[in-house]
């Protein structure tokens, strides 16, 4: 039996992650947030300068913890923390920028379709600029609860379920935080998250791009 089967991934995510390597994208299969702990902090180099765009995903396995220990080879790796609650405004927007030219970036997505495409919406656009172009190599960690059968289903899962929640994780005035639903005709909120929409359907040359999918639900 393929070692993906044996360690319970489903028909729908075993063409998720086959789309995705025809696509020119590095696709793993972890069967719980240890393994893909494991296999996002493999990926780390001596020296390296590590980006993240925020997630829960990240949180949830205990990457962003493991970052900021400060023990990485040997606390060689230098962490761009641009969510430390400790920074000016200023300071975690010049991280941002810096995370556009770091060695790695991590994030989360707010959805992958059974075609290989990653989709997600921003409100500055910073995360998903460093998905498509920056970054020397990027690491993309998925919970199953992120598959979706397509585009339209993508959008969808983030209206009607992504933004929301984020927005009310982080105290967003939106009427999605209020309503638990999109409405999007009436959002023209300064804190709307919905503004930067990227789809990633290739990785064009391959080799800078992996994406772990993880055999649990995780982040929203
Ligand atoms: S468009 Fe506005 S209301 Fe709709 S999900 Fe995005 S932030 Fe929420």
């Amino acid at each position: 039996m393929h070692q993906r089967e044996q360690q319970g991934c489903s028909g729908e995510a075993r063409q998720a992650l086959d789309a995705l390597g025809k696509g020119g994208i590095e696709a793993r299969w972890a069967s719980g947030r240890a393994g893909a702990l494991e296999l996002a902090l493999s990926l780390i180099m001596p020296r390296d300068t590590v980006g993240v765009g925020g997630s829960v995903t990240l949180d949830a396995i205990g990457l962003t913890e493991a970052l900021r220990s400060g023990k990485l080879h040997g606390g060689t790796v230098t962490f761009l923390d641009q969510y430390r609650r400790d920074l000016s405004g200023e300071e975690s927007l010049s991280l941002r920028h810096k995370s556009l030219e770091s060695d790695i970036f991590f994030s989360g997505t707010n959805a992958v379709t059974t075609a290989g495409e990653l989709v997600n919406m921003d409100g500055y656009g910073n995360r998903v600029a460093a998905l498509a172009f920056g970054p020397k190599r990027v690491c993309i960690v998925a919970g199953v609860n992120k598959l979706v059968a397509d585009l339209p289903a993508a959008l969808a899962r983030i209206r009607g379920k992504a933004a929301p929640l984020n927005c009310r994780r982080l105290n967003r005035q939106t009427p999605c935080a209020t309503l638990g639903r999109c409405d999007e005709r009436n959002c023209a909120a300064p804190e709307r998250i919905c503004n930067v929409l990227s789809v990633i359907r290739r990785q064009p040359g391959g080799n800078r791009i992996t994406v772990i999918l993880v055999g649990e639900e995780l982040g929203y």
